[in-house]
């Protein structure tokens, strides 16, 4: 099972691809936490891209792509992965498309989570981080524990927001997202493999269209 989630920052890319790992067993590959993990480990790459990341642009393409061809030859990701935050640009998808040819593997299925701009925005500017697991909180919808005490840790956390989810830099995140990644939509469109879901629903209910999706894919074969 190869799928691809895409959908503006703060569509719920990350809770859904962390559901449906969890169901089949393979792999999230989130781009956007390998590079804060560089970020935080101080390593090159992550001094490369603190800036970009810090002011809401992409990283290099270059640099994406290489991280995750490397990622791909793991061995946890033989039997499949769920890609979340990568491709975000047509260089990167048709990069990848070579990848993928050269390792004999295809994409199932690419879900786009449509939520709208206005709830994005909001949804955005409410998260919450834990300072330990970076476990995601909401102001509105799931606020972080009044003890102090992470749910998903379980240690004594304060609870920040990342700078990238500041107001201006929100605004300027969905910007980018709109000029660089929403033609994807098209481009895997075009191969036949875009799947839209409506991700202004709740957790259950985007949960549910997604499994409908994704187990008639599995069927296909
Ligand atoms: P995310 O958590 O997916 O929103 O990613 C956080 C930040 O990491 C983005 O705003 C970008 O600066 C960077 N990033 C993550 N994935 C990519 C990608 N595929 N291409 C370029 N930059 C990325």
């Amino acid at each position: 099972m190869e799928l691809i989630f895409i959908g503006y920052p703060g569509s719920g890319k990350g809770t859904q691809a962390s559901y449906l790992a969890e169901k089949y067993g393979i792999p999230q590959i989130s781009t956007g936490d390998i590079l804060r993990q560089a970020v935080a480990g101080k390593t090159p790459l992550g001094v490369e891209a603190k800036r970009a990341m810090d002011a809401g642009e992409l990283v290099p393409d270059a640099v994406v792509i290489g991280m995750i061809e490397e990622r791909l030859k793991a061995s946890d990701a033989q039997k499949g992965f769920i890609l979340d935050g990568f491709p975000r640009t047509i260089k990167q998808a048709q990069e990848f498309d070579r990848i993928l040819y050269k390792i004999d593997r295809q994409i199932k299925v690419v879900l786009s989570l449509e939520v709208s701009k206005q709830r994005i925005f909001k949804r955005l500017t409410s998260r919450r981080v834990c300072s330990n697991c970076n476990h995601i909180y909401n102001l509105i919808y799931d606020p972080p524990p009044e003890n102090g005490v992470c749910i998903s840790c379980g240690k004594a956390a304060s609870f920040f927001q990342r700078d990238d989810d500041k107001e201006t830099t929100v605004q300027h995140r969905m910007d980018v997202y709109e000029e660089l990644t929403q033609p994807l939509k098209k481009y895997y469109d075009g191969q036949g493999k875009l799947a839209e879901v409506d991700g202004s629903l709740n957790i259950e209910k985007v949960r549910e269209q997604i499994l409908a999706i994704t187990e008639a894919a599995g069927k296909e074969k």
